[in-house]
């Protein structure tokens, strides 16, 4: 009897091989969003089960950093799988749509290609069959959005808008053709606007505090002392969420909301408590951590829709799921907020990626990839070649397990914007598995920080006679570097070509 099953077996089989059907590329990307507010990174800030899901059920990467800690660079770098000085936006350029992107080439070889939310290149897309973008940095309440026809006001909070226009997305898109969907959310960048629910959830939290929130920076240059992106001089009244007076109008008014306090009154259990010096540095990091965590609790929120709609049509196991974020960003680390310095919690990015029968569930990597690798993966994804001159490297076979024995052991960093909106000093770096190496070029003064037993990065071991050997190897690495990735200083002073952020620039053609 065991003929039958095996003849009907045989006239039932395809007469040729098929190949491998092309899997979809839901690709979400978030704004400033630090891996130390993602419960899957081991962190003790907040839960976020959704993109913890994406962990559980596939890979997360460690030590997956940004070439140049910011966010139009970033996103630059994202589509054209090159460092900025390649891509010329090494501070808020306005990005030249005509260049190769991995869009493009997805778009041409049959991908329905989409993106929706932030897109901050100061350019209309290229490469996308529908795109519905903020102009700059858009809204956190009743967005604007732009599309190749028009513009619309969409009601409402920006996170819950751009979900319904992704999954609007996955609904409306044509069904016979794989597709990559990017859904490159606003938040949780400043000023840090929650929705409702999670503001007054989250206002009553009290939040762990990080070692260093009241690092003295001894042992640091110039750089660290010069900068003005810290918690206790430079949060301003509108991101702390303080009320004007009433009796404040017009520009009086603006200008209180953007100044800084030195003291704020604040009522505790009925009776009245002024806050000043280090109490009152600690009260700001509470402010601003709760309205963080509770912007980071809707991106988790969105997360957890989009997974859904894949479950629900049949869509999770063709689908390849990507969660990152243009950089990571200071959570009171070494007294800070931000991004843009090389040190750790900036330089990395979370990243997440669920590949189901390709990447190991609940799996780890600690192979150092970066964003110049985003666009050689996703073609790569797509069983596509990178085009010659891309820079970065398909991270496939680290999704796969396997580290390749040539992988990269070191990564090169370059910071442009000095002293843009931070007073931040320009610098370039060298990082390896082990050890870092910063030069702040405009001052010629550089730092060495030892990973391994300073991960926290508090002791500039620069001038340490035993580090002299460690030293000269990393600046022959750091050269290396640069020269292989021909960076010549041609935007050694970039500034914005107009000397404003990209985020107020018109976004329309021929503007
Ligand atoms: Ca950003």
């Amino acid at each position: 009897m065991i003929w039958i099953p095996l003849l009907l077996a045989c006239s039932w089989a395809p007469s040729e091989p098929q190949a491998p059907k092309r899997p979809n590329i839901v690709f979400v990307f978030s704004d400033d969003h630090a891996q130390a507010a993602i419960s899957a990174y081991g962190g003790h800030l907040n839960h976020t089960p959704h993109l913890d899901r994406i962990a559980s059920e596939g890979m997360r990467f460690d030590q997956a950093l940004v070439t140049n800690s910011i966010c139009t660079p970033s996103r630059a770098t994202l589509l054209t799988g090159l460092y900025s000085h390649r891509n010329g936006v090494p501070v808020f350029n306005r990005f030249d749509g005509s260049q190769d992107t991995f869009p493009k080439h997805l778009q041409a070889a049959g991908y329905y290609t989409a993106i929706v939310g932030k897109w901050h290149l100061g350019s209309d897309p290229t490469g996308f069959d529908h795109w519905e973008i903020l102009p700059g940095q858009g809204a956190y309440w009743n967005p604007v959005l732009y599309t190749a026809e028009g513009q619309a006001t969409h009601q409402g909070y920006v996170t819950e808008v751009l979900t319904n226009l992704a999954l609007g997305v996955l609904e409306n898109r044509p069904k016979d053709k794989p597709f990559l969907l990017m859904c490159h959310h606003k938040a949780p960048h400043r000023n840090w606007q929650p929705s409702p629910r999670y503001a007054a959830e989250f206002s009553k939290r009290t939040i762990p505090e990080p070692s260093t929130l009241f690092d003295d920076y001894a042992t640091r240059g110039a750089a660290l002392h010069e900068n003005r992106q810290t918690i206790a001089r430079d949060l301003t009244r509108f991101d702390l969420k303080l009320e004007p007076p009433t009796d404040l109008q017009g520009d009086e008014r603006n200008r209180w909301l953007q100044s800084v306090p030195d003291a704020v009154e604040i009522e505790v259990d009925g009776e009245k408590r002024v806050l000043v010096g280090e109490a009152l540095v600690r009260w700001k990091y509470q402010r601003y951590l709760q309205d963080y965590l509770a912007c980071v609790q809707s991106v988790d929120d969105s997360m957890g829709q989009i997974l859904d709609y894949l479950d629900q049509h049949g869509l999770a196991e063709n689908t390849i799921v990507i969660y990152a974020s243009d950089q990571g960003f200071y959570l009171g680390e070494h007294g800070l907020y931000d991004k843009r310095f090389m040190y750790e919690p900036s330089l990395h990015m979370p990243l997440l990626v669920r590949w189901p029968g390709v990447t190991p569930p609940g799996s780890v990597q600690s192979a150092l990839t970066l964003n110049i690798d985003f666009a050689p993966t996703l073609l790569a994804m797509a069983g596509l070649q990178a085009p010659f001159g891309m820079q970065g490297r398909s991270f496939v076979p680290l999704l796969r397990g396997q580290v390749p024995t040539d992988w990269r052991q070191s990564m090169y960093y370059r910071y442009y914007h000095d002293p843009g909106h931070h007073n931040t000093r320009a610098h370039y770096g060298v990082r390896t598995a082990t050890h870092k190496l910063i030069r702040f070029y405009s001052r010629d003064e550089w730092e060495l920080y030892d990973l391994v037993h300073d991960p926290l990065e508090l002791h500039n071991v620069i001038a340490d006679p035993d580090q002299a050997q460690q030293v000269v190897e990393l600046k022959a690495e750091l050269e290396r570097l640069r020269h292989e990735f021909q960076d010549d200083d041609r935007f050694q002073d970039a500034q914005p070509p107009d000397g404003v952020d990209g985020s107020v620039k018109k976004l329309r053609n021929g503007q």
